[in-house]
C-alpha cells in the first residue's frame, strides 16, 4: 500500500478511495440480529482530539482488543475468528478509528498478534498502538522479565515501535510503585526506550483510589522538576456515568481521579465507559427513562457520550466484540455531541438509581480466574446482575411476585452455571484475592457467600 499520512488516509478512507476489504464487505453485522446496515452508517471519520505531546488526531474512540470473537478450530479448540477480526478492524479503519489497545495478558496472549494481523494491512502510521507491560505477579517484578515482554509485543504486534506503552494495572501508591516498576530499574528502562522512540507515549492504567493517584502524581512533579520532562505522557482511569460518584470502594469516584489528572495537564485515556456492560443493560424501567429522553438512541451510547463529554479525555475504549456494537459506537461520534448540562443531570439521578440495586460490578475481566476450586467467578455474578436487572431478585418472601421470581432465578441459574461451577462451592479460600488482584475492588468470597445465602433462602422458602 502507497505511503500517505494519516489525515490523507482518513480524508480517503471516508470517500471510499483506500480500496480495503471493508470497502468490499461493508460494515454490516453478522449473525448479530441488527437491522441496521452500512448504508446506515455516516460516512465522515468519527471525532478526533488531539494529542497534547505530538500535535497529531486521535479517534476518540479506541478500540480495546480484549474480547475479539472466538470460534472453533477443526479439532473443536476455541480460538479467535481472525476473519472477523478483520471486518471489525477494516470497518474501524473505514470510519477513523485509529487507536487500538491491546496487552500481553489478553486472551491468553493471543490479543496482540490477532489485532496486529488484521491492522498490518494498513499504513503503520495510519493507527496507533497501545499495548502494557502486564507483570501482575511479584515474582515478575524484574527487569529481565520487562525487557522480554516489550520486546515479545513488538514482535507480536509486528512493529518496531508501540505509541502508548502503559504500565499495566496500578493498583496502590507511591511504595507500590517504587517496589514494582523503580527499585528493580523497569521505569529507566522505559524512559530510556522512550528516548530511543520504541515507547512514544508512557502512562499508566490506574484501578486504586484517590490518595494512591495524587501519590502517583506527586512522583510525576518531583520527576519533572529534576529533569524539566514529564514522567508520564498519559493515564488510563475507569470513568463512567455511574463511577463518576457512585464507584465502588473507598474514595475511588472518577471525578476526583479525573480532576486530580486535570490538574496536572495529563490525557486522560477512558477505559469501562460501560462498566463491563452494566451502563447498557440497566434495570428495564431504568432503560425505560432512557428511552423516553432519546427514543432512537441507545442506552450505550448515553454512556459514551458522558465519557467523552470531558475535555481531557484524549479516547475511550470500548472492547467491541460485535459489529453492532462498533456501529452504534461510529454512531455516537460521528461526530460526538457532547452532553448538556440538563442530559448530565439527567445521568446523575440514574446513577443514584442504579445505585441502589444490590448488583456486584464485576465488569467480566476474568483477572480472578482460575479458582482452584472451579468456580466460575464472573458467570455466577453475571447471572445475578441479569437478574436484579430483569428484576427476579426479591428481598422478601412477602413480596408479590416471590414465587414467580424464586423460580424464574433457580432455573435459568442451574440453566446458565454448571452446579459444580456454582457459588456454594466457593470454600471462602480467598486465592483470587491474594493471588490476583481484581480491578474492580470486589470482596470476591464476601460476594459469593451473599448470593449463595440468597440462593439458599430461595430453596428453602420454596
Ligand atoms: S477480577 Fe473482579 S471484575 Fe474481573 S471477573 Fe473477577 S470479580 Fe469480575
Ligand atoms: S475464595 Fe472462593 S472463589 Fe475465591 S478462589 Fe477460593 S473457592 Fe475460589
Amino acid at each position: 500500500m502507497e505511503n500517505i499520512s494519516r489525515r490523507d488516509f482518513l480524508k480517503r478512507s471516508a470517500t471510499g478511495a483506500v480500496v480495503t476489504a471493508a470497502a468490499a464487505v461493508g460494515c454490516a453485522p453478522k449473525g448479530s440480529g441488527s437491522d441496521q446496515s452500512a448504508e446506515e452508517l455516516p460516512l465522515g471519520p468519527v471525532t478526533c482530539r488531539k494529542d497534547p505531546k505530538t500535535g497529531q488526531d486521535v479517534s476518540i474512540l479506541a478500540y480495546g482488543c480484549m474480547r475479539w470473537p472466538m470460534t472453533k478450530d477443526d479439532d473443536g479448540n476455541e480460538i479467535i475468528d481472525q476473519e472477523q477480526v478483520n471486518e471489525l478492524i477494516d470497518c474501524a479503519m473505514q470510519h477513523g478509528v485509529n487507536y487500538y489497545d491491546t496487552a500481553p495478558v489478553y486472551l491468553e496472549g493471543k490479543s496482540e498478534r490477532a489485532s496486529a494481523l488484521a491492522l498490518s494491512r494498513y499504513p503503520r502510521e495510519s493507527y496507533f498502538l497501545a499495548t502494557k507491560l502486564s507483570n501482575f505477579n511479584k515474582s515478575t517484578h524484574n527487569l529481565e522479565f520487562a525487557r522480554e515482554m516489550l520486546s515479545n509485543s513488538l514482535k507480536n504486534l509486528m512493529t518496531d515501535y508501540i505509541d502508548y506503552y502503559l504500565l499495566h494495572s496500578i493498583t496502590g501508591g507511591r511504595e507500590y510503585f517504587e517496589n514494582r516498576f523503580v527499585k528493580n530499574g523497569i521505569l529507566d528502562y522505559c524512559i530510556e526506550q522512550r528516548n530511543r522512540g520504541v515507547i512514544r507515549h508512557l502512562g499508566f492504567s490506574f484501578h486504586s483510589n484517590r490518595p494512591n493517584l495524587q501519590q502517583m502524581m506527586d512522583y510525576h512533579e518531583e520527576y519533572k522538576a529534576r529533569t524539566g520532562e514529564n514522567l508520564f505522557d498519559f493515564v488510563m482511569i475507569q470513568l463512567n456515568w455511574l463511577d463518576w460518584h457512585y464507584a465502588r470502594g473507598k474514595d475511588a469516584n472518577a471525578s476526583d481521579l479525573y480532576a486530580i489528572l486535570e490538574e496536572h495537564d495529563l490525557p486522560v485515556m477512558v477505559m469501562e465507559p460501560l462498566l463491563g456492560g452494566r451502563l447498557s443493560k440497566v434495570p428495564d424501567h431504568i432503560a425505560r427513562m432512557f428511552k423516553e429522553m432519546e427514543p432512537q438512541k441507545s442506552v450505550a451510547s448515553w454512556a459514551f457520550r458522558f465519557a467523552a463529554s470531558h475535555r481531557n479525555v484524549q479516547t475511550v475504549l470500548s472492547g467491541m466484540t460485535y459489529m453492532e456494537h462498533l456501529q452504534d459506537n461510529i454512531r455516537t461520534y460521528t461526530p460526538l455531541v457532547e452532553l448538556t448540562d440538563s442530559e448530565k443531570d439527567f445521568l446523575d439521578s440514574m446513577a443514584e438509581l442504579m445505585h441502589q440495586y444490590p448488583i456486584v460490578s464485576c465488569t467480566g475481566c476474568k483477572y480472578c480466574m482460575p479458582c482452584p476450586y472451579g468456580l466460575d467467578i464472573p458467570a455466577v455474578f453475571e447471572h445475578y446482575n441479569r437478574c436484579v436487572n430483569e428484576g427476579f431478585v426479591s428481598a422478601d418472601s412477602q413480596d408479590e411476585n416471590y414465587r414467580k421470581n424464586r423460580r424464574a432465578f433457580l432455573i435459568s441459574y442451574d440453566r446458565a452455571i454448571p452446579k459444580l461451577r456454582q457459588a456454594d462451592r466457593c470454600i471462602q479460600c480467598r486465592k483470587c484475592m491474594t493471588e490476583s488482584h481484581c480491578p474492580q475492588r470486589i470482596n470476591i468470597p464476601g460476594e459469593l457467600m451473599r448470593i449463595s445465602r440468597y440462593i439458599e433462602n430461595l430453596k428453602r422458602n420454596g
